[in-house]
């Protein structure tokens, strides 16, 4: 065993508020156990008001790192004593490593998207219509850019954010990037390559719900990927599948991202499959 010192294990975990839903904890224990690496990783529910005192915490008792989730990701920067690049460009952090006491802040959701999506299609000059412009939106958009995509379409009702996240990315890249306001049902161009929902429309419960777009525009060269990991398979993808679009679920972004993010705390390389697996029996 690896970490863990006599009955002291090594802690992990994450901070966010509502956290009853977030399997994240159980795949990494699994690859945890399945490594010999006496880590634990806790799922903590932590409101707003209480997250200087939940990060203290976390250095005084040694944690190694720990992830931010809802609502947690940008008012965590203050908190912190550096940023990585793509924390940086991105504007928020999901992954704080604690090294000597430093709190160190990274973002991985956009890193973890890419490397799903790279199962399915090579980024590199492919248009990308992204619905949505919060975090996991954001995160996407950056990304993409630094992968040297073609294109990206922003797709959101809010114009202010909509217009703040294309501004995020036009600024790592040399890329067209647009942002469409969505007022009605989204009709996606016909050079898009890949459509990724960012949004956390057909989530559980609501999971008859799909992104207000216009299936009849979709077309059987396209790949249509969600964020949403719960249910695995959402109606927007079931629909998407049976048009006859390749599909990518958002279970393979959880992952993707937490082996990124393991490896930020501990330098160690978790095997996806057991997490798939240990998700999949979760989920
Ligand atoms: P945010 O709250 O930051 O952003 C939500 C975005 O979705 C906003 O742009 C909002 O639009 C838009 N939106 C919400 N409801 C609707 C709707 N009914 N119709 C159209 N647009 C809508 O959330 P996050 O970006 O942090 O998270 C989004 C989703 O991504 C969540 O489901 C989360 O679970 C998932 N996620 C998955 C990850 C993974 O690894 N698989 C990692 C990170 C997130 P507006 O601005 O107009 O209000």
């Amino acid at each position: 065993m690896k970490y863990g010192r006599g009955f002291v294990s090594a802690l992990t975990g994450s901070f966010s508020i509502p956290a009853d839903g977030n399997p994240t904890g159980v795949m990494i224990e699994a690859a945890y156990r399945h490594h010999h690496l006496d880590i634990r990783y806790i799922n903590c529910e932590v409101r707003p008001e209480d997250l200087a005192d939940a990060v203290a915490g976390a250095r005084a008792m040694g944690w190694l790192g720990f992830n931010c989730s809802i609502p947690q990701k940008v008012s965590v920067l203050p908190l912190l004593d550096e940023l990585s690049a793509a924390a940086r460009n991105i504007g928020a952090v999901n992954c704080v490593a604690i090294r000597a006491g430093r709190l160190i802040g990274d973002n991985t959701d956009g890193k973890g998207f890419l490397s799903s999506l790279r199962s399915e299609v090579d980024p590199r000059r492919k248009n990308i219509v992204i619905l949505g412009a919060g975090g996991a939106a954001r995160a996407i958009a950056v990304e993409c850019v630094l992968a040297g995509v073609a294109a990206i379409t922003i797709v959101n009702r809010n114009l202010d954010r909509g217009a703040a996240v294309a501004e995020s990315a036009r600024a790592v890249g040399d890329v067209d990037v647009r942002f469409v306001p969505w007022t009605s049902s989204f009709h996606v161009p016909s050079g898009a390559d890949v459509v990724v929902n960012a949004t956390p429309v057909g989530m559980v419960p609501h999971i008859q719900e799909t992104p207000d777009i216009d299936f009849g525009s979709l077309t059987n060269s396209m790949v249509v990927a969600d964020v949403v990991p719960n249910p695995p398979t959402t109606t927007l993808l079931s629909t998407a599948a049976k048009i006859g679009c390749r599909t990518l679920d958002g279970r393979g972004m959880l992952v993707a991202q937490a082996v990124i993010g393991v490896e930020f705390w501990t330098g160690e390389d978790l095997d996806p499959q057991v997490m798939q697996q240990a998700l999949h029996d979760a989920l």
